[in-house]
């Protein structure tokens, strides 16, 4: 019996994860559930569950909860805050992390779970590229396993060799091709794209997220942040990732070895199979997804990606050439940038004006330790608040 932690219960990720733990009791219990602001969901999900932990973010939040789970009669521990996540997320009662909230907020607990050695199912990206090397020297120093969410890194992962140590060339691997979908303003006139809304943005053709992850994907910061998470995974350096536009979302990602074959992995684009995936490894389960009928979708097509369309993703290559502090000021800006346009602020072309704006502005250092990251991520929101005003 496998015992999980699941931080980011109520989100997209969150709520798929417990899909497929709902169709394999046998193989799994829910150790803790964890949500920001989304009590009722959350009490719900406790309901069905019975975790023996349940975390939010505040005080009053916890209140409610534990008012919630008198009237059900559920005798799950309340509990609030960061040092809460990080308690559920390296406890001794369970096996295996799903690492699914968004954002800088996901790092702390991401690295706890780390550092006790858990099996790391990992989602959250944005821990992952803001804290590169020193979160990898974590997972090597606890002999932690890190298996990969996302559905391209999923894929690749699937399409390396067993035992692959983070070396291509020692592999024979050439290259790992990261496709994308290219979002919901592939052929949108670029004149127009200053324009659009939150709404449009958030509408991804082939795929339903959360917010933050949508927006991404409209402006290919997402997969900008996935060549940052890829170099780090596979140890590829940025010359070895290359980024293919696949309208489809049919093949999740390949690899292309030297002797010319390119190996994909293919699905229809639900995230449960990745989900499934790492929950099982090496095993395979069911995970209520069909298999993708080829001859239905008939062709697959695929293109460069235009850097004049989307700016964010040559933003990205360069914070991961730069090294050190980069990628995190990069990830703080794109954050701080998202919420301003979801919120209205800002239109939708201002996102990679303002991370471009920061990038310039901030020095970025080496990533020495956690403390100096958070300070680097801190000035870079702030920089980035200051151009939004
Ligand atoms: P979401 O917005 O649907 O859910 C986010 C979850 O994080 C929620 O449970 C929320 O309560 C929690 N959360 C938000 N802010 C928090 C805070 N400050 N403190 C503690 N918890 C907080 O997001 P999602 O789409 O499920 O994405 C989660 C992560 O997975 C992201 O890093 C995203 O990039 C990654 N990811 C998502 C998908 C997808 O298909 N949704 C695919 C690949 C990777
Ligand atoms: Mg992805």
């Amino acid at each position: 019996m496998q015992r999980i932690t699941i931080l980011g219960a109520t989100g997209s990720i969150g709520v798929s994860t417990l899909d497929v733990v709902a169709r394999h009791p046998d193989r799994y219990r829910v150790h803790a559930l964890t949500a920001h602001q989304r009590v009722d969901e959350l009490a719900e999900q406790c309901a069905r569950f019975k975790p023996d932990v349940a975390v939010v973010g505040t005080a009053a939040a916890a209140d409610r909860l534990a008012g919630l789970f008198k009237t059900k009669g559920l005798t799950t521990a309340v509990e609030y805050g960061e040092a809460a996540l990080c308690r559920v997320a390296s406890s001794a009662d369970c096996d295996a992390v799903m690492a699914a909230i968004v954002g800088a907020a996901g790092l702390a607990p991401t690295l706890a779970a780390a550092k006790a050695g858990k099996k790391v199912l990992l989602a959250n990206k944005e821990a992952l590229v803001m804290s590169g090397r020193l979160f990898m020297e974590a997972i090597a120093a606890s002999g932690a396993t890190l298996l990969p969410i996302d559905s391209e890194h999923n894929a690749i992962f699937q399409c390396l060799p067993h035992g692959y140590g983070r070396v291509p060339d020692n592999h024979g691997v050439a290259k790992v091709l990261l496709t994308a979908s290219g979002g919901p303003f592939l052929h949108r006139a670029v004149e127009t794209l200053e324009n659009v809304t939150p709404e449009e943005a958030v509408a991804h053709p082939n795929w339903v997220m959360g917010r933050k992850i949508s927006v991404d994907s409209a402006t290919m910061m997402n997969k900008g942040l996935e060549v940052i998470e890829a170099h780090w995974l596979f140890g590829a350096p940025a010359s070895q990732i290359e980024v293919v536009i696949h309208p489809q979302s049919v093949i999740h990602s390949m690899v292309s070895y030297v002797d010319g074959s390119v190996l994909a992995q293919l699905g229809n684009p639900d995230m449960r199979t990745p989900i499934a995936h790492a929950l099982a490894y090496p095993e395979r389960i069911t995970s209520g997804v069909a298999a993708v009928d080829l001859v239905k979708i008939g062709q697959l097509a695929f293109h460069r990606p235009d850097f004049t369309r989307f700016p964010c993703l040559r933003l990205a290559y360069e914070a991961l050439s730069a090294g050190g502090t980069a990628p995190a000021i990069l990830n703080a800006a794109n954050e701080v940038a998202v919420q301003a346009f979801l919120d209205r602020k800002i239109g939708f072309r201002a996102i990679d004006r303002v991370i471009d704006q920061v990038m310039e502005r901030l020095p970025h250092g080496e990533l020495s330790d956690i403390g100096a990251l958070l300070e680097q991520d801190l000035r870079a929101r702030e920089a980035a608040q200051s151009f939004i005003q």
